[in-house]
């Protein structure tokens, strides 16, 4: 039975990064039938916020990405000192006591050396008086796992086949001096104890990876399937970090994206199949292949969302929008018509507002110097409303008899006196919505 899990830390908003990550294991988890848990990684209690919860939550409900459980690391500490205690017992657990600026300054030897800044296991060599003295002077240390000085290999589910020389990677610290349990570990007593078979996640956390398969090992357990998806980039391929901030989903959503529209993209982006519109986040699972993702960064433009958003508003009916417009102030008997008239027209559901303040308020005219006496005679010929869905033809008609202009140079500066602009919807549709027309009134 697949399980997946979508594990973020509750220390701020999700982005579209993170969302590439809830994707991917809620389309593998939905693919096969199986379970998809959103695990909150909450074992920081100063940085984990509970309103980030909440919000994490709501993104994923609004995006549609349903989860069958949730789990909270904070809530198994128990579980992790038990694995703790396990490591410790078998001696791949030992006590350090370097400061951080220790830690640094040896970073700079190994460096300035030529070396890789790997710790040089230092703390490995304490008698046990030197142990009780240190921490008599420092307090307690911090926990580090004791690395099988080996090969570290796994086939990637994205990156291909990876080999690792853990002699190039430093022994992850577990336990914090503070008794702090870090990530590393609560995620793989989570992994091995909640079934998890698939761990999707971004390529920052291929050293991770290579540790945690040891960890995984040690405490008696299979890994399970490892991919790494690329990082996004910017558009010209540049980092993507220091902008993550506004490109949090909830930012989008203000922005007046589409779910459907982000789902859509990030369901393929960076890989070999070209971007469709689906209408489901259900419907993006046919076709979804984790083979088809690249190792290269992925070129996200947050720009590519709005016609994708402007597709789906195209084919969106009135029923799910209805709350929307009645919000926006179109009376319930006009909002099919208008509905049907602006949806074609508008790239995000926001600007639905100023159609409607159009169609109530009417539009400043905009009339060329040398349209000025045609626009005049053409208003002159337009009755009071309300309009029909003959009305404009009744009117151009009569316009185009009266003062023998036809075509473009009739229509268009009726569009612009009528609404101000030189693009929109079909006037012939628009017309009866109309309520005032602000060229008519002088
Ligand atoms: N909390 C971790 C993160 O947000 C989870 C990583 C993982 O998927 O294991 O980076």
């Amino acid at each position: 039975m697949t399980t997946t899990r979508f594990a973020p830390s509750p220390t701020g908003y999700i982005h579209v990064g993170n969302l590439r990550t809830a994707l991917f294991n809620w389309l593998i988890a939905r693919k096969s039938g199986g379970t998809f848990i959103l695990r909150i990684d909450d074992t920081d209690p100063e940085r984990s916020k509970e309103e980030y919860v909440e919000a994490i939550k709501e993104d994923l409900t609004w995006l549609g990405l349903t989860w069958d459980r949730v789990e909270r690391q904070s809530e198994r500490l128990d579980r992790y000192a038990r694995a703790a205690d396990q490591l410790r017992g078998m001696g791949r657990f030992y006590e350090a006591f370097e400061t951080p600026v220790e830690l640094d300054l040896k970073r700079k030897k190994q460096l300035n050396m030529g070396k890789p800044p790997v710790y040089d296991r230092a703390a490995l060599a304490l008698s046990e008086a030197e142990r009780a003295k240190l921490r008599g002077e420092r307090g307690d240390g911090v926990w580090r796992f004791k690395l099988d000085q080996e090969r570290i290999e796994w086939v990637d589910g994205i990156l291909g086949d990876i080999s690792i020389d853990a002699a190039s990677v430093s022994d992850p610290v577990l336990i914090r001096a503070d008794g702090q349990v870090l990530y590393t570990i609560a995620s793989v007593v989570d992994d091995i104890e909640m079934g998890v078979t698939h761990v999707v996640r971004g390529s920052d956390h291929v050293t991770n990876t290579a540790t945690q398969i040891q960890i995984i090992r040690a405490l008696g357990a299979e890994p399970p399937a490892f991919a790494h998806h690329s990082l996004l980039t910017g558009p010209q391929g540049e980092a993507l970090s220091k902008r993550l901030g506004t490109l949090s989903i909830r930012d989008l959503r203000a922005r007046g994206v589409a779910p459907m529209a982000l789902l859509s993209l990030m369901a393929r982006l960076g890989s070999s199949q070209p971007v469709e519109l689906r209408d489901s986040p259900e419907a993006l699972v046919e076709g979804f292949e984790l083979s088809h993702f690249g190792a290269a960064p992925t070129k996200f433009d947050e720009n590519d969302l709005f016609p994708l958003t402007a597709h789906v508003l195209r084919a969106t009916p009135l029923a799910e929008v209805a709350e929307r417009l009645t919000a926006a102030g179109v009376p319930a008997g006009q909002a099919e018509r208008f509905w049907l008239v602006v949806r074609d027209n508008i790239t995000t559901l926001g600007e639905v507002d100023d159609w409607w303040k159009l169609c109530a308020e009417g539009a400043d005219p905009v009339i060329e110097d040398e349209d000025r006496d045609f626009v005049a005679e053409a208003l002159a010929l337009l009755p009071d409303g309300p309009y029909t869905d003959e009305s404009w033809s009744q009117w151009t008609n009569a316009v185009k008899a009266a003062t023998g202009r036809k075509g473009r140079g009739l229509f268009m500066p009726l569009r612009k006196a009528l609404t101000g602009q030189a693009h929109g919807p079909d006037m012939a549709q628009l017309l009866p919505l109309l309520q005032v027309i602000r060229a008519k009134q002088g």
